[in-house]
């Protein structure tokens, strides 16, 4: 199953997609992951991205681009994928169909998680995650188990994002709603949108993914 996942930033795209990589056997590919695995390893484009990344803004689509076609290159991305924070604009989004037709990949479903914009900055101003394993918490909504201690790995340490704050978190919004929204008529227009509320707690989002997804599954079998 090849899905995307749409929303703005702080929706729960990434929360969503680590369980539904376990449910479905599908890999997660997030290219913010992607970008931020490059800015620490000091590479030409991670150097590049740091400073739009810190600033909220997008990072040019032709960077993207080659980095979504070399990633759905490797092998484990025949097994299906879930893809988080792309694409992020009308051009991602119609290369996006180019590259699914000339590796010969079906897309199952566009799913948009609604959140509203108050919601957004609270869920981003209290995200930290794993330094180890990066599964994911926040302050409030989605504590460890035991505190402090990573319910996965056990590990101790915990990053935020350089990103997470207030100032850059605005900027973000902003680039989702003019960048980023414009793309959700392409796949409406397709038949392949779907909505669901991102708005309930986690785990009730995750049964709205599910009812919308065994279904598809079931008929692709
Ligand atoms: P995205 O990948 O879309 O940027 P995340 O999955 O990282 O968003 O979620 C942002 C923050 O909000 C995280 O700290 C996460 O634990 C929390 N979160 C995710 N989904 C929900 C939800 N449905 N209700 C409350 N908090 C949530
Ligand atoms: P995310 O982890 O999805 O919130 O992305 C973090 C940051 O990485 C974004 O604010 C952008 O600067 C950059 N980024 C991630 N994905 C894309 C994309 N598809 N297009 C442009 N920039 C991106």
């Amino acid at each position: 199953m090849n899905l995307i996942l749409l929303g703005p930033p702080g929706a729960g795209k990434g929360t969503q997609a680590k369980r539904l990589e376990e449910r479905y056997g599908i890999v997660q590919i997030s290219t913010g992951d992607m970008l931020r695995a490059e800015v620490t390893a000091g590479s030409e484009v991670g150097r590049e991205a740091k400073a739009v990344m810190e600033a909220g803004q997008l990072v040019s689509d032709a960077i993207l681009i080659r980095m979504l076609g070399n990633r759905l290159a490797q092998a484990d991305a025949a097994g299906g994928v879930i893809l988080d924070g792309f694409p992020r604009t009308v051009p991602q989004a119609m290369a996006l169909d180019d590259l699914f037709a000339s590796r010969g990949l079906a897309l199952d479903a566009v799913i948009e998680l609604k959140v509203d914009d108050a919601a957004l900055v609270e869920r981003i101003a209290g995200r930290f995650t794993c330094a180890k394993c990066g599964a994911g918490y926040h302050d409030q909504f989605h504590q460890p188990r035991v505190g402090g201690v990573c319910d996965v790995c056990g590990s101790t340490e915990f990053t935020r994002r350089a990103d997470d704050n207030r100032e850059t978190v605005a900027a973000r919004l902003a680039a989702y709603h003019r960048q980023t929204a414009p793309i959700l008529p392409h796949y409406a227009a397709s038949g392949q949108l779907r909505s669901v509320d991102g708005m309930a707690p986690i785990d009730a989002v995750t049964a709205s993914l599910v009812a919308l997804l065994d279904p598809l599954r079931a008929a692709r079998a």
